[in-house]
């Protein structure tokens, strides 16, 4: 019964971004309608699982509105195969919802999701999220610094970085592949931010282009903000 009423919650949340523009691609619709977000938030805060706004995790952390984890997918122009690096495994949903669309079953080349979190606690609830879910199979989640990137498993097709940087970490660009798309919040570590994508063209130059207004919190770390 209640796994019903997540269910239908689901599919109302998936329609309304789809009727608002929000979602187009029928991938990341896919994957949004599938992956139960009521898995990933504190048990108290279940029933707000399927309203479209960020959700305190503890720690001073949330786990992101659904909106914004869907525009982020399709910024990054996802496909099946691809190797992506999250910064801020928080919860563990975004990079459930990626694992979703870079790995659906019966791929013949599932992609790999890498998402690296800085709080233990949280390296510990995102993997008990992922486990219970069986997303873990296409996530391996590192604790440590996100904005130091993760060398040994570089490079990568697509980067993200789900809190706010004061710049684009050195580290990550290098690590992103000739014809890989980078997204993240850039500017301020207490709202507003703007939400930047970074292309580096296959000859190895960078395009970078601004997205639209947004509010994390702030990515800490060597390239983050020092508060
Ligand atoms: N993607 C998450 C939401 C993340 S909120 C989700 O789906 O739930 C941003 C997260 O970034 C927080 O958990 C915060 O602890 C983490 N973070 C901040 N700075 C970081 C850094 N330098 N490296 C790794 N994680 C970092």
């Amino acid at each position: 019964m209640v796994e019903q009423r997540f269910e239908v919650e689901r599919k109302r949340l998936v329609e309304e971004l789809v009727s608002s523009g929000i979602i187009n691609s029928k991938e990341v619709i896919r994957a949004m309608s599938k992956v139960p977000r009521e898995e990933f938030v504190p048990e108290h805060l279940k029933n707000k699982a399927y309203i479209d706004s960020p959700l305190p995790i503890g720690h001073g952390q949330t786990i992101s509105a659904p909106h914004m984890v869907a525009m982020m997918c399709e910024f990054l122009e996802l496909k099946v195969g691809d190797k992506v690096l999250e910064v801020g495994a928080g919860s563990g949903y975004h990079a459930a919802v990626i694992a979703e669309i870079v790995a659906p079953e019966n791929a013949k080349n599932p992609g790999h999701v890498y998402t690296v979190e800085i709080v233990k606690e949280l390296v510990d609830f995102a993997r008990k999220n992922l486990e219970k879910t069986s997303y873990i199979k296409y996530v391996t989640i590192v604790c440590g610094d996100g904005t130091l990137g993760l060398p040994e498993y570089a490079p990568f097709d697509k980067i993200l970085i789900t809190a706010a940087a004061p710049k684009i970490p050195p580290p990550l660009i290098e690590q992103l592949k000739p014809g890989g798309i980078l997204v993240s919040p850039v500017g301020e570590p207490h709202f507003y931010q703007t939400l930047q994508r970074l292309v580096k063209t296959l000859d190895g130059k960078i395009e970078v282009s601004e997205l639209c207004g947004v509010a994390f919190v702030p990515l800490k770390g060597k390239y983050g903000w020092k508060i």
